[in-house]
């Protein structure tokens, strides 16, 4: 990804793809002090994109990494990367970082907070598997506690778990991989929620210990506009052998059908559609 034309938004300032990088003795390179937003845009517009300015403060400022910029800024450098992009649907990567200064050691508080944001395409996130159902391995890791981690940031650290995971999962011929978490719940797969669906009504896991995704937000509203009920709850595997319909939701996911998760099946049903339809549509209008 480094090697292309283009320009990536980078501390204030544009700055040519090739040419936007950092040092070695970054502090979130050896301590993980990094957090940071995926978002998409269609037609031009980036979807839900205060929201996701919104999360990013809380992410920062949840590994005390206080942002140099308001939301406003936030938003109007997104903007300015989308439009030098030249892109009307793209993938949109905003990321904060602890730079390199002073300390090298664990503690890095006088060291710059960053901050920058790369636009590229992307199609289906789950490319062929889309429609035709995902196939996800279950994790061997767990989800970790709220008083392990901060689990609500979107920070680098907890993604250690999910690529050594989903490395495993693709190995193995799946898409993915879905973590329970530290209890034993269903929590979520490697970069999106998960829903269910038995006799006509929804449920999905309580995100407790886990990123509350927007796209998951939105897909529950979605629903209950429906009339669906929708049981956001604590979620046993074991359920799964019950459940007859399945799909992930997240920003770069979107809404895509599970058809099995280790030997549980599930089938490509009419809500799963619905929703998959109706996300496309909003996304757009
Ligand atoms: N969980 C994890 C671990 C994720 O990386 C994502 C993607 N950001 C989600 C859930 C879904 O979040 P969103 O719908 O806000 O993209």
């Amino acid at each position: 990804y480094d090697d292309r034309d283009g320009v990536i938004w980078m501390d204030g300032e544009m700055v040519n793809w090739r040419d936007a990088k950092v040092h070695i003795l970054t502090h979130a390179m050896h301590y993980a002090s990094s957090v940071f937003e995926g978002e998409r845009a269609y037609n031009g517009n980036i979807f839900k994109s205060r929201e996701h300015s919104e999360r990013l403060i809380a992410s920062a400022d949840a590994l005390d990494m206080p942002l140099p910029y308001s939301i406003d800024q936030i938003e109007a450098a997104k903007d300015e990367a989308l439009r030098a992009s030249g892109l009307q649907d793209a993938y949109v990567r905003a990321v904060v970082w602890r730079g390199s200064g002073e300390d090298m050691g664990v503690a890095s508080a006088k060291n710059p907070v960053r901050m920058a944001v790369a636009v590229w395409g992307w199609g289906a996130y789950y490319g062929e598997a889309k429609m035709q159902g995902a196939k996800l391995d279950i994790a061997e890791y767990k989800r970790p506690s709220p008083e392990t981690i901060p689990v609500h940031a979107k920070a680098a650290g907890l993604y250690m778990i999910c690529t050594i995971s989903k490395h495993k999962a693709e190995a193995k011929g799946c898409s993915d991989a879905l973590f329970m978490d530290y209890r034993g719940y269903v929590a979520e797969a490697t970069g999106a929620n998960i829903f269910f669906v038995k006799d006509g009504e929804v449920h999905t896991p309580l995100p407790d210990c886990f990123l509350n995704g927007i796209t998951r937000q939105t897909v529950v509203q979605m629903l209950k506009d429906k009339g669906i009920t929708v049981h956001e709850r604590h979620i046993l595997p074991e359920e799964m052998t019950d459940f007859e319909q399945c799909w992930l939701t997240g920003t770069a996911a979107e809404v895509t059908p599970v058809g099995q998760i280790g030997d549980y099946t599930f089938e490509v049903g009419d809500i799963t559609r619905e929703i998959a339809e109706d996300y496309e549509k909003l996304v757009r209008s």
